[in-house]
């Protein structure tokens, strides 16, 4: 007997765990570890994945496994331990992990089919249904609603005359193309071509010069014909046609431009033998390159990446989101061209699933991608880079809620192979590890070609206002942008706002208008002058007077970059401005046409959201200005502070990156806030030194753990209440050495119409924690089922609301 273990997919508590299946005589030695197959499972068919086959089983009724989705398997032995890995820290369901990995194509879609359960049954079909029936022996769930007939079929079901069933679709299919192939040997088709009419005659001759499949379409092109022709010479038996599988090729139309290795500064080359240096020895270093921004990490990276490659090994290099951008794009692809695939989030579904295929047939050697790209099924991994290591978007915010230097330390270390962390300002986690020598730390300390790091001016807006000045542009701010217009220079204005403009307040009683569902101010977007909730998409339009008061001075507070482009074009007429947010960039490919615009100096001003804070290189970029830096600064979370030095510090970063120097202005309404004044100075070890002294007073990371429980339900009192027994049974589990706060209402106090509560976990040594959270999760899950009460556990929380 011979029995698979899979792991289905119903991602719940009760279905954790290994269910056994048989496997049917003509899949023995074929079915393995790691591969997808369909399974029976109750009253449904589901997807799930083998992670082991054995002999035996406890279980006497077996049933059998259904179908195999995978002629190989998809997850291999590394990452199918990965997933343990994932499932034992995260406290992951083990199917969340598995289908992280994987992309989104390859998960499966049910269809919902209601089935005669007997052909002699038939004739007990209720009227009604038996036209939709005719013929037919199952019927699409959705087509039995349309008809309105569910009612009917529900009781059918109940009498035992029809059931209900799930079948698996693969989301999105292979691509393929119609191509046309000589289908007898070239001597033959050259002997028939005398005999055919002039347009076969051609065809054929094509056919015989190209000596391969040729698309149809090109076919066509080429000669200008119909298919008239292809159809009488199929007839003939002289050509055939097939459908050939092809890649959908995002970068299809694209060149890139070849570039040739620089030759290193000193920096850059003992940065780089350090990392070949553990290449070669085939052993797990992991490195903080920590360079100021325009010091050359990419390069190294790249030059890293050449020696891997000399040494047959493959390479993973994640990148946030948001700096994927097509110029990083295009360094890598300029760099190693056909050998890199891109995954980011810009991709369709089918284009994501081809490039992971290239990767998964060793079609290729490195990827660049975002966070998910880290499971990148190489085999032969031979250095893993995160470039940008402090980005929160490492982070998944749902389950499994992984964080991608832990995933990629994990593969590295199974490789024996480097990860290399860069970053101009590493998260503080991460400096202290290379401070304690945990991690290496390799320094770039200066921007190349003695290019100096920009000026930074902090403008105290409050001073504006008491000298008159209303405008959201101080005159400091106002004076550098008209002297970039004159010098035909340009400029970035970085607003961390989106939107026309934030919230919208009542001037007479104060009162902000707020999503009735989830307690966060709604965002006015003049687009159909509605307001917007940020969370969970609720929409309302514009209220003329103040719902609280009946004020009419219901007005928009805060601001949005449309309004900051519209001052901009009163105060500046003359300035050409490319605004870059949410509402310019949905369009696909708009991102890189916007770019490409201000490159090829088609504006004056680029104005734009996080998004333009990263990654971007300008030459003639010789002003940043930022508009408000606080708006981070007051967020309840523990990291703002350091947040708001990174973001500084990026934005200022984009500055005098070339020839021409740079200038930054910031404005803020708190310009003696550490964070602020230590950006302004580039001083990243200050900064390092000042927090650390205050996570240490408080007890936060990188001195203390936290774990952060979240019990959300429709009920304040009953949310409260299941927190209120979480934290005291942690209470009792844990040592005195743990702090288990709370529990108390989240920041987001309600979310998609559930009230929300927190506890929170401060702990140093804790050995016995994993356990107590899990049986948290189990304890509590019985009252989930039967109150409705959603816990959510994050063992490495980012985001505190
Ligand atoms: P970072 O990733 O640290 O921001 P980059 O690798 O993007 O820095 O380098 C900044 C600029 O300097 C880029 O235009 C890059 O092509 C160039 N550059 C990097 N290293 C060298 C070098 N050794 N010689 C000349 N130019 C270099
Ligand atoms: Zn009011
Ligand atoms: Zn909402």
């Amino acid at each position: 007997m011979k029995v698979a273990s899979v792991i289905v997919d119903v991602p719940t508590r009760q279905t954790d765990r290994p269910f056994d299946y048989l496997i049917p005589e003509r899949w023995r030695g074929i079915i393995q570890p790691g591969m997808r197959v369909t399974v029976p499972f109750g009253a449904r068919r589901l997807q799930g994945f083998v992670i082991g086959v054995k002999d035996h089983s406890e279980i006497k009724q077996l049933k059998p496994i259904e179908h195999v989705l995978d002629v190989v398997p998809v997850l291999n032995e590394e990452l199918l331990d990965l997933g343990r890995y994932l499932t034992e820290t995260t406290l992951c369901f083990a199917i969340s992990a598995y289908q992280a990995m994987l992309p989104a194509a390859m998960r499966a879609k049910y269809e919902k089919l209601l089935r005669l359960t007997d052909e002699r049954k038939r004739e007990a079909l209720p009227d009604d249904l038996k036209p939709l029936f005719a013929n037919r022996v199952e019927v699409a769930w959705k087509d039995v609603e349309t008809a309105g007939l569910w009612r009917a079929a529900q009781r059918a079901v109940q009498q035992g005359v029809l059931e209900a069933v799930y079948e698996v679709k693969e989301k999105a299919g292979k691509k393929t193309v119609k191509h046309v192939v000589l289908a007898v040997p070239a001597e033959q088709a050259k002997d028939a071509l005398a005999a055919l009419p002039a347009r076969q005659k051609d065809v054929l001759s094509f056919l015989l010069e190209k000596e391969e499949a040729v698309p149809v379409a090109k076919l066509q092109a080429a000669l200008g014909v119909s298919s008239a022709p292809l159809k009488a010479l199929v007839g003939k038996g002289l050509i055939a046609m097939s459908d050939v599988e092809v890649y959908r090729d995002p970068y299809e139309h694209r060149t890139f431009q070849p570039s040739e290795p620089p030759t290193l500064t000193q920096a850059q080359t003992k940065a780089l033998a350090a990392i070949t240096a553990s290449v070669r020895a085939r052993e797990h270093r992991t490195f903080l390159l920590y360079g100021v921004t325009g010091s050359g990490k990419t390069e190294v990276y790249m030059q890293a990446i050449e020696e891997v490659l000399r040494q047959g090994k493959e390479a993973i290099v994640l990148v946030p989101e948001i700096s994927l951008t097509p110029q990083m794009v295009e360094r890598f692809k300029g760099r190693f061209g056909p050998k890199v695939a891109v995954l980011h989030s810009g991709l369709s579904v089918g284009e994501k699933y081809d490039e992971w295929r290239k990767i998964h047939r060793k079609e290729v050697q490195l990827v660049v991608g975002a966070r998910s790209a880290v499971f990148a099924p190489f085999e032969n991994l031979g250095m893993i880079i995160i470039d940008e290591e402090h980005e929160t978007s490492y982070k998944q915010e749902e389950m499994p809620r992984y964080h991608a230097r832990d995933v990629a330390i994990y593969r590295a270390r199974r490789h024996r192979c480097p990860v290399v962390l860069g970053s101009a300002t590493p998260s503080l986690e991460t400096f202290a590890r290379a401070v304690k020598g945990v991690y290496e730390l390799l320094e770039l300390p200066e921007r190349i070609a003695d290019r100096g790091m920009p000026d930074v001016h902090i403008v105290d807006m409050r001073e504006e206002l008491r000298s008159g000045n209303r405008s959201m542009f101080s005159r400091r701010l106002l004076d550098e942008l008209r002297l970039r217009l004159e010098r035909g220079e340009q400029a970035v204005l970085f607003l961390n706002r989106r939107g026309y403009s934030t919230f919208v307040m009542c001037r007479g009683c104060g009162y902000v208008i707020c999503c009735p569902h989830c307690d966060i101010s709604l965002t006015y977007h003049r687009a159909g002058e509605r307001m917007k909730c940020h969370y969970c998409g609720y929409e309302e339009p514009l209220v003329p007077r103040c719902p609280s008061c009946g004020s009419e001075h219901i007005r928009f507070f805060g601001t949005g970059t449309q309004k900051v482009e519209e001052e901009l074009v009163k105060l500046l007429p003359k300035a050409r401005i490319i605004r870059m947010d949410v509402d310019t960039t949905g369009r696909k490919g708009a991102h890189e046409e916007l770019l490409s615009r201000f490159a090829a100096k088609e504006a004056d001003i680029l104005l734009g959201t996080q998004m333009i804070a990263k990654g971007l290189d300008f030459p003639d970029v010789t002003l940043v200005g930022v508009l408000a830096a606080d708006t981070m600064l007051h967020l309840p979370d523990f990291r703002a502070a350091e947040k708001t030095f990174q973001l500084l510090t990026q934005v200022s970063g984009r500055a005098g990156r070339h020839e021409l120097p740079g200038e930054v202005v910031i404005q803020t309404y708190t310009p003696d806030h550490y964070s602020i004044e230590l950006a302004a100075r580039h001083d990243y070890r200050a900064f390092y030194r000042r927090e650390m002294t205050l996570r240490k007073a408080h007890g936060y990371p990188p001195y203390y753990y936290l774990t952060l429980i979240t019990v959300a339900h429709e009920e304040a009192p009953a949310a409260a209440k299941a927190a209120e027994k979480i934290a005291a049974y942690l209470r009792k589990q844990l040592s005195n050495e743990a702090v288990v706060l709370g529990p108390v209402a989240s920041p987001i106090a309600r979310l998609h119409d559930r009230y929300r509560y927190q506890c929170m976990i401060k702990y140093k040594r804790e050995p016995n924690i994993t356990a107590a959270l899990k049986a948290v999760i189990v304890r509590y899950q019985a009252d989930a089922t039967h109150g409705g009460v959603a816990i959510t556990v994050d063992t490495n929380p980012y985001m505190m609301m």
